[in-house]
């Protein structure tokens, strides 16, 4: 006889497994991902009218799952909007070259508002007097060093590294506004401008439209199924809102995060239909990510004052399942993330641990389990592909690719899930793993504990 516990709910089966597999649309996944990314949701940026529309369709997913929908809204302060698009160009003397915005040009987010172009020599912060130039912040001199160098200058320009396509990727969460106008070059035109600069006679001119504008975010929740007495009760989390787009530049947001969204929303379709009786499973889909996690620090805060003891599991990119899928476990979470390393081996994902700096970390830090999941962020941030392609057809074809691999790729996330959870539900092994399987970092090493199927 064995001398395990006896489970109080039934374990699954490679039958239930296979069932829950045979149920996944990879269709579904993808055509969620290419509406949320879609140019009526202008990228989702938390308290704009795309957020708040994209929240009102997945509102709609959720109820036609059959769960009992709630949101629950809180103020952010400060988000930062680049409110028309910017322009800047300069001149060395005989040629003037316009810069290219999000590309060769950006406003910084410790950037004064400059509502109007400023045209003003080019100088060199820390080099000659500062009066009335555009100053050229040196590679290696800090923001603020530079600011000691700025009195009374036109604004400074930053150098920036721009990514594999060229654009300067979006970041809301930052610096506060300081006393002059700030612009990120990227780093090619930082030196040719530099150059410029120490020959003298060049000018600059540009404008710097970004201000600070006070909002209202709202979380989504959808109850699937009331766990059991005592039951695990399962919470998939994933953030919906998104940098969002600038006047004359789209940011689909399609990798970060409407690829986590999609996984989230069929993982619950096709989990609140085959989890064993007696599991609980809740989705949170979460407002003001990219702001600062402030949706999961909303939300974590108030399960906490209810006494609630959710098992997060939290998506944040799943566009790129070709590499290892990144793993960040925080809280009491040695016994799941033991169970998901075991869930990746028999599904093939490689899972490694790495840093998975999202809405997970609001959970674990108010003393959840917490697992943050992180597969893949093509276009981080930026117009990347994604932006350049009218949607529909086009996006379908040579975008979705990236963010929906292959069908078995799909398939094997979802199933990551669903072993995750009939396993903490079944009860078997917890012990064992604790004990004796800390998680395999992708080493290799092999849980030894033969499930019970
Ligand atoms: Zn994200």
């Amino acid at each position: 006889m064995s001398a395990r516990p006896s489970p109080t709910v039934r374990p699954a089966t490679v039958a239930d497994l296979d069932a829950a597999l045979g149920a996944l649309s990879a269709d579904q996944l993808a055509a969620t991902v290419a509406t949320l990314a879609g140019d009526a949701f202008t990228g989702r940026r938390v308290g704009t009218p795309g957020n708040i529309a994209a929240r009102a369709w997945l509102a709609g997913r959720l109820s036609d799952l059959g769960a009992a929908v709630a949101t629950e809204a809180f103020p952010v302060r400060a988000v930062p909007d680049i409110y028309t698009a910017p322009t800047a160009r300069w001149d060395d003397g005989t040629t003037t070259a316009d810069l290219s915005f999000g590309r060769d040009v950006a406003p910084h987010l410790a950037s004064a508002d400059l509502p109007t172009p400023r045209r003003g020599p080019l100088g060199v912060a820390g080099a000659g007097d500062p009066a009335g130039r555009w100053l050229l912040v040196p590679a290696g001199m800090s923001l603020f060093d530079a600011y000691g160098h700025a009195e009374g200058a036109a604004g400074l320009l930053l150098p920036r590294h721009v990514d594999a396509h060229g654009w300067q990727f979006t970041m809301l969460a930052g610096p506060n506004p300081g006393p002059v106008p700030v612009l990120t070059l990227s780093s090619e035109i930082h030196d040719a401008v530099s150059k410029a600069a120490w020959v003298g006679a060049a000018c600059f001119a540009a404008d710097a439209p970004i201000r600070r504008v006070d909002v209202t975010a709202t979380n989504l929740y959808g109850r699937l199924r009331q766990p059991g007495p005592g039951q695990p009760d399962v919470l998939l989390t994933a953030h919906f809102d998104g940098v969002g787009d600038h006047p004359g530049l789209r940011q689909p947001g399609a990798a970060d995060n409407g690829s986590g969204v999609a996984v989230v929303v069929e993982a619950a379709r096709i989990l609140s239909a085959t989890l064993p009786d007696g599991a609980g499973l809740s989705v949170a889909l979460l407002d003001a990510e990219e702001v600062g996690a402030l949706g999961s620090a909303h939300h974590a805060t108030r399960l906490a004052e209810t006494g609630a003891a959710p098992l997060v599991i939290n998506v944040d990119g799943a566009g790129h399942l070709r590499q290892a899928a990144a793993v960040e476990a925080g809280g009491p979470a040695h016994g799941l993330l033991a169970l998901l390393d075991q869930a990746g081996r028999h599904t093939g994902v490689p899972l490694v641990a790495g840093p998975v700096a999202s809405d997970n970390r609001r959970y674990a830090s108010a003393g959840f389990t917490a697992l943050g999941i992180g597969a893949g962020m093509a276009g981080y941030h930026s117009p990347a592909v994604p932006g350049r392609e009218p949607p529909g057809a086009a996006l379908r074809c040579s975008v979705l690719p990236r963010f929906c691999p292959a069908d078995h790729e799909s398939r094997s996330l979802s199933l990551v899930w669903r072993e995750v959870i009939s396993r903490t539900t079944s009860g078997l092994c917890w012990h064992h793993y604790c004990r004796h399987s800390p998680f395999g970092v992708g080493s290799g090493a092999i849980i030894g504990c033969d499930f019970q199927r």
